[in-house]
């Protein structure tokens, strides 16, 4: 195992396994190698929260995995639902009690859940909010998993997209992501096709490099938001470890690898980042490659002073990349009313425990 396991005490995270490594695991206790395929069927496709519940499994068994093995599960504190558009939020509680969010958006197309990869964030962008307290900790697979899983149950609707979009940096949390699409993915687990998840990073270059490398045919969503190395750093601190060229250099090479289109996401943010000089050189920075560009008027944070542009605005900075045959959109904003769009997700249960806010 080589995902990051927070103490070496700790018995195994069973739900951050794949179908060889359990393998492994049960024939060491004892076990025929065929039970790793029932178990693993449990944990991953009938998302069992319990080995009470493994039923096929003899009871003697599941007391020696309960006393081998932990079983991370994610307790659902609290749900919001938007009165606009049926977003759900949920507030989970991680099995050491750190809080995260996760978000069920609707679709005509079908359900997307966005998810966390970390509790907090260390990148520290200027217009969200998931970094404002820093970084608690990063996620392991089946803390990833699991928002995915408890979601389908509470619902219980298929779950046709995952986005790896919200609090934290997946790329900061690299193996656990890579081990996580794994098991997202594994045809003997939930089966999530590749194609129908997006990972978006503010661009870590190195890790960019390198999941490219790995082939996988993910969507890569690369958070832009200014097309000039001075304002984006501003913006931005982690991009003062790595200059735009860089970035865009390395997004090309995960196109160049892949074959999958990249996204580039840009809030809008009004007199900062949406006169008519920042679309000409974002024009100028992607036009003629192979892209999508997700325009998201930004989200008003709370301890932040960054408004909307109006919309005539958006639409002519929309339209001056177009005329650089740039496909554009401008991103219907999701949940508005719960504070469920992007950079909204905060800790407000953490907050509120520390009496600074009254709504968990
Ligand atoms: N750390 C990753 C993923 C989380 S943020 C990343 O940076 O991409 C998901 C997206 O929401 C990013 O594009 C981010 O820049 C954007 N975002 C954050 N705060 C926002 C806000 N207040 N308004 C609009 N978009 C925001």
């Amino acid at each position: 195992m080589n995902h990051t396991v927070k103490t070496i005490s700790q018995p195994p995270d069973i739900k951050s396994l794949t179908l060889p490594e359990l393998s492994a695991c049960l024939t060491r206790i004892g076990e025929k190698p065929y039970r790793a395929k029932q178990l693993y069927e449990w944990l991953h496709q009938k998302q069992a929260s319990s080995f009470d519940e493994m039923t096929n499994l003899s009871k003697p068994l599941r007391s020696r995995l309960a006393e081998c093995f932990r079983l991370p599960v994610l307790r659902q504190v609290q749900v919001q639902e938007s009165k606009l558009d049926g977003t759900r939020k949920y507030l989970f509680a991680l099995p050491d009690g750190n809080m995260i969010e996760s978000v069920l958006m609707k679709y005509r197309h079908g359900n997307s859940v966005c998810i966390s990869s970390q509790a907090g964030c260390r990148m520290g962008c200027r217009f969200c909010a998931s970094a404002i307290g820093g970084l608690v900790r990063s996620l392991e697979p089946s803390e990833m998993l699991e928002q995915i899983y408890r979601i389908a149950e509470d619902t219980g609707e298929r779950i046709s997209n995952v986005v790896v979009m919200g609090t934290g940096e997946p790329l900061d949390n690299f193996d656990n992501l890579l081990r996580f699409l794994e098991l997202l993915t594994d045809e003997n687990g939930m089966h999530v096709s590749q194609r129908s998840i997006t990972v978006s990073t503010c661009g870590i270059v190195p890790r960019i490099l390198e999941l490219a490398d790995k082939k996988l045919q993910i969507t890569l969503a690369l958070s832009l938001h200014a097309p000039q190395q001075e304002k984006r750093r501003m913006l931005m601190p982690v991009a003062a470890q790595y200059e735009l060229s860089d970035v865009i250099r390395a997004c090309d090479y995960y196109f160049a690898q892949t074959k999958r289109r990249m996204t580039y996401e840009y809030s809008l943010i009004r007199d900062v980042n949406d006169g008519e000089e920042d679309a000409r050189l974002l024009g100028a920075l992607l036009g003629g490659k192979n892209c999508h560009v997700n325009l998201i008027p930004v989200n008003p944070v709370k301890e932040r002073n960054f408004e909307q542009p109006d919309s005539s605005t958006a639409v002519a900075f929309k339209n001056k990349l177009e005329k650089n045959k740039i496909n554009v959109t401008i991103r219907r904003e999701m949940g508005r009313d719960i504070d469920g769009a992007c950079g909204q997700l905060r800790k407000k249960f953490l907050s509120c425990q520390a009496g600074r806010t009254e709504t968990v």
